[in-house]
């Protein structure tokens, strides 16, 4: 028997994380998740075309369906990094031939932010290659937050595992979105990772939401893991409470000299499937084509618009991998009769 939830698509509410018995128990207990992952499953089970109708209706009902918002990331310090996920050039324990350097000057990250927006980005985000920053960089690390977002740009930041106090120093410089990936699914993360576990992730989401900035928070696909996997990394993005504000899918861009160097290519169906299943289950969420974007075509691209996509990472680079064109996006979006634009979900 199908577990999805019936057509018109009802958006489920968000479950109290506690819930008391009907008996006025005043003990409290967990609810349900609002998405179990076999319900997540039976999305990315759905006849194609029944699939990119719903997020389709969903995307409607919360977005300018036309409307693209640009991203810009900069790599603020590059290289050298401590933790070893299978995936990423920049981990110290893989071959990868890359360059490590130090962070930037906070007047190069500013440049970097002034052409990003005259280029078109609303949001310009800022990557270091660290397990977790040190307090001798955090006087730089807000000057950069205050300098850039004094550009009228909002401002994210990803720089590995935060402390609760390291969030609020953060949103105190006026931080408006922080980065941290699961990556994937709870049961495959230790296949991909060995340096941290899945619960550091979770704790520093915790610390972020609580200290008031908003969450951007998705995964890589294509890195050997099974639909079941998929299913998995949805459900538990899904149930965050609430469910981040940003979420990057990330097609895995296979790199000579890291443990996934070597891995075949994910199914462009699969992926477009996994985005229609993030627009359904996460409705105001801003659904990002991130890396991999280049590897894609134009045709996937495409669908992955239609099935619910809504934000491109824009640029010449994505961290570390090649990143589209510039141009090419621009053309992209004029040949779609597409616009770039601030597409914050509709009230
Ligand atoms: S993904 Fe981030 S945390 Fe993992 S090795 Fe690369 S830079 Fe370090």
């Amino acid at each position: 028997m199908s577990t999805v939830p019936p057509s018109p698509i009802v958006v489920r509410p968000r479950s109290a994380a506690l819930a008391h018995t009907a008996a006025g128990d005043a003990r409290a207990r967990p609810t349900a998740p609002a998405w179990p992952v076999a319900a997540v499953q039976a999305l990315l089970d759905l006849p194609f075309p029944d699939l990119l109708l719903r997020a389709q209706q969903v995307h409607r009902e919360h977005f300018d369906p036309n409307a693209i918002q640009l991203s810009t990331l900069l790599s603020i310090k590059t290289g050298g990094c401590s933790e070893d996920c299978a995936y990423c050039s920049q981990s110290s324990h893989h071959g990868a031939d890359l360059k490590a350097s130090k962070l930037l000057e906070v007047e190069e990250v500013v440049e970097a932010a002034r052409a990003a927006k005259q280029a078109g980005a609303g949001r310009f985000c800022m990557g270091a290659a660290w397990r977790s920053p040190q307090e001798r960089h955090f006087a730089a690390l807000t000057q950069m937050v205050r300098e850039v977002k004094a550009l009228g740009l909002e401002t994210c930041m990803t720089l590995g595992m935060l402390e609760p106090a390291q969030a609020q120093a953060l949103k105190d410089a006026g931080l408006d979105y922080y980065n941290h990936n699961l990556d994937t699914d709870p049961e495959y993360y230790g296949r991909i990772i060995t340096t941290r576990v899945y619960q550091d992730r979770l704790d520093t989401l915790r610390n972020v939401r609580d200290a008031g900035i908003k969450v951007c928070c998705g995964g890589i696909l294509g890195m050997g893991e099974s639909r079941r996997h998929r299913a998995g990394l949805i459900a538990q993005l899904a149930n965050l409470d609430p469910y981040p504000e940003s979420v990057p899918i990330n097609q895995l861009v296979p790199i000579e000299g890291t443990p996934l160097a070597n891995t075949p290519p994910l199914d462009p169906i699969e992926f477009i499937r996994t985005i229609a299943v993030a627009r359904i289950t996460m409705p105001r969420a801003m659904v990002r084509l991130s890396a991999g974007r280049e590897q894609m075509g134009d045709a996937a691209q495409a669908l992955a618009f239609l099935a619910g996509a809504n934000s491109i990472f824009y640029g010449d680079r994505l961290l570390t991998t090649g990143n589209a064109q510039t141009q090419h996006d621009r053309d992209l979006l004029e040949r779609l009769g597409m616009h770039a634009e601030d597409v914050s979900p509709q009230a």
